[in-house]
């Protein structure tokens, strides 16, 4: 079966007459017929089943979503945490430790720089970056690394890497290999598929898809699946079922959203491409973007997100006025929601080995939503118009 037709059967209830949905359940104690019935329950829940035991340990509705993302990513376990920064924090308290090396890669989603600074060195945790290359993740590791964290494709202008070949780098040497597969929020890309040992989403994006939820996910196999959950569940990390019911919903539609956020993004693409002052735009899906082959290899389409790059000599003022001026895109944090979304961004903060683009003109990100394209579209040519009147 696809994926498509996964996404629709996968955990729905069992029981006969059935919702169609799995109800929210909203517990903190969870009650038993017999102290028998509820020692059973501990001991099966410590040789490593999924009893619904304790509000934190999960409950129906959320092991219902956590099946549904596990098919999602190809993997055994997914816990679910209450934000994809949580997500990020979870794989890194579950693998690290005093005295270890964790390589990352150098066009990460910006905070991972914050949780390496605020934590991860004061913990005693030794950080060094990587461009994305293969070669360079040779030469960055050490004897006492325990992880290598990447992010495919990179936050904001979407560098691609050749994950299959970091993956067998990793393998080869015995340490796990963590991707935040946000971007392909698993309908695009599955890493775990490509070899990684660790898939980390924010389900916050396009999993739930309606902007109204904060979702984290992490998947593995065998020993690192239950390691990830044991950390999550002593740390007291755990989501409602309300949320959880949310993103199951979200879920279910991901695959003709994704569709149509991607065909959009293209189109909108090429029009921005052959705008005055617009240099590039990066989007994998574009032929001209450095990794667009390993893209088309590696993943099965794209989303709705690119980023329009203006010439050196525009000045950030005019690209503030453009946005200003959006009435359609709203400006805003996040992606991957209904709503589409414009955002200025600074490449040069954002990046620590890439030193390219001190030197390079102000950037813009946009979200395509699910508006009507040709609204979308006009919405940006008066925009643009009005620019260039100023
Ligand atoms: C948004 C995002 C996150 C963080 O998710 P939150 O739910 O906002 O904490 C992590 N990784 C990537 C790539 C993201 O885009």
């Amino acid at each position: 079966m696809q994926l498509e037709t996964d996404l629709i059967h996968v955990a729905r209830p069992e029981q006969r007459p059935a919702p169609v949905n799995p109800p929210v359940v909203r517990t903190s104690t969870v009650t038993f017929e017999s102290l028998a019935e509820m020692r059973d329950t501990k001991q099966r829940r410590e040789q490593g089943e999924r009893m619904f035991s304790y509000g934190r340990r999960g409950t129906p509705t959320t092991y219902a979503l956590e099946d549904a993302i596990s098919r999602l990513e190809h993997g055994e376990h997914t816990q679910l945490l209450p934000s994809g920064v949580a997500a990020i924090n979870l794989v890194f308290m579950s693998l690290l430790g005093p005295g270890a090396h964790v390589v990352i890669a150098d066009s990460v989603y910006q905070p991972v720089r914050r949780i390496v600074e605020g934590w991860l060195r004061p913990w005693g945790v030794a950080v060094d970056y990587f461009d994305g290359s293969a070669e360079h993740l040779v030469a960055t590791l050490r004897d006492d690394t325990r992880l290598i964290y990447t992010e495919v494709p990179g936050s904001l202008v979407y560098e691609m890497q050749d994950l299959p070949a970091l993956a067998a780098i990793a393998n080869e040497r015995g340490i796990p290999l963590a991707v935040d597969n946000t971007w392909a929020s698993g309908i695009r890309m599955q890493p775990l598929a490509h070899g990684a040992a660790v898939s980390l989403m924010a389900g916050t994006k396009y999993l739930v898809g309606h902007s109204d939820v904060m979702l984290g996910s992490v998947t593995a196999n065998g020993d690192i699946g239950q390691r990830l959950r044991e950390t999550a569940i002593t740390m007291g990390q755990s989501i409602g079922g309300d949320d959880a019911y949310l993103a199951l919903r979200g879920v279910r539609t991901l695959a003709c959203r994704m569709e149509t956020h991607d065909r959009q993004a293209r189109e909108l693409g090429e029009w921005l491409v052959g705008q005055p002052q617009v240099v590039r735009v990066h989007q994998p899906s574009r032929p001209e973007h450095p990794g667009h082959a390993l893209w088309q290899r590696d993943f099965t389409g794209g989303n709705g997100l690119l980023t329009v790059e203006f010439s050196a000599d525009t000045p950030a003022q005019r690209v503030d006025t453009l946005v200003d001026r959006l009435t359609l895109f709203a400006i805003g944090s996040s992606w991957g929601g209904f709503e589409s979304l414009a955002l200025p961004c600074n490449i040069a903060a954002a990046r620590q080995l890439d030193t390219r683009w001190a030197s390079r003109g102000p950037c813009l990100r946009l979200h395509v939503g699910l508006e009507a394209v040709d609204d979308l579209k006009a919405d940006l040519e008066q925009a643009w118009a009005a620019v260039q009147v100023a």
